[in-house]
């Protein structure tokens, strides 16, 4: 009898042991149908989603409202970078602070000529710093140009089908329809912005994050200092980004979501003229809240300036 028990028993645990794998890896195969993607940070992820669609599932390093200029991986991101199908990364020096980026491709084991890692930036045209020690360093920010946001959408395309050429398809076509509302995002910022007079398109932020965007949009970008690294907002720089704005007759200043506000609260103080308003550099907003995609934060920046700088 008891012999009879162990058996119903022991048969019972063995039959669900058994149903549990099965389900386990149904589960499993369901996300191994994805393109296992991890990006650097938040800009990245969106633009790669909009052209990935459902086919892919994306991690992204660097947390939204941090700064991607430095980060430190977690366990978890090197496990899932191990794992991954394909990895974006900015490129243009972004990643480098610590040289955090190489050293998580090395730790990974994605540091190989075939890895299939992306640069977004493939095909823009760089810019360059120009403060002292930094001079002839490329300015990663290229994304606040929409023109080169197409261009990065046109690199997550290119990638994706590289590591997934059966959907090729798809990806054309998710690509096709983001580009054509990045085209019309693009004139609309031209359209706005041509009704500020050029002498009054002087944007101050705290980071010169804005060197593309001027470029493309006819601005001149001021700042307090040129590039997030240490050393930021020192009374030098305060001094120097204080005489600008008196000199230049500035009426509004900026302040971006991923920076410390104390820098740019001081110059406002010293110099009596108003912040006028948040802008997305480094990073989207918060799921659910203001500038949440990349073309959100483009349209949150576009009308903030613009607004800001017609009072
Ligand atoms: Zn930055």
């Amino acid at each position: 009898m008891l012999k009879k028990i162990l058996f119903f028993l022991s048969t019972g645990i063995l039959a669900m042991f058994l149903l549990t794998a099965c389900s386990e890896s149904s589960t499993e195969n369901q996300t191994d149908d994805k393109v296992q993607v991890v990006t650097t940070y938040s800009i990245v992820y969106d633009i790669v989603k909009n052209v990935g669609g459902d086919l892919v599932e994306v991690h992204s390093l660097a947390p939204i409202g941090s700064n991607p200029h430095e980060y430190d991986p977690l366990p978890e991101d090197v496990q899932k970078t191990t794992d991954a199908d394909a990895v974006f990364y900015n490129g243009l020096n972004l990643e480098a602070g610590n040289s955090w980026f190489d050293r998580l491709m090395e730790t990974a084991g994605k540091d190989g000529d075939d890895a299939p890692v992306f640069r977004m930036s493939e095909n823009v045209d760089a810019m360059y710093l120009t403060t002292e020690g930094n001079e002839g360093e490329e300015d990663p920010h290229a994304w606040l140009n929409v023109l080169n946001g197409i261009k990065y959408a046109k690199n997550a395309r290119d990638g994706l089908i590289k590591v997934d050429p059966d959907q090729a398809e798809i990806y054309e076509q998710n690509a096709a329809d983001y580009i054509a509302e990045l085209e019309q995002l693009h004139q609309e910022a031209i359209e706005k912005f041509n009704e500020i007079p050029e002498e009054e398109r002087i944007l101050v932020t705290s980071e010169g994050a804005f060197k593309y965007f001027s470029d493309a949009y006819g601005f001149r970008a001021e700042y307090i200092w040129e590039i997030n690294q240490e050393n930021q907002g020192t009374p030098d720089q305060i001094t120097r980004i204080v005489d600008i704005i008196n000199d230049e007759g500035i009426k509004g200043l900026f302040l971006e979501t991923s920076i410390d506000p104390r820098s740019m609260e001081a110059v406002s103080n010293e110099t009596d003229v108003e912040i006028m308003g948040k802008v997305f550099t480094d990073s989207l907003g918060e799921p659910g809240e203001d500038g949440d995609t990349y073309i959100k934060m483009m349209e949150w920046n576009i009308n903030t300036i613009k607004e800001g700088l017609s009072e």
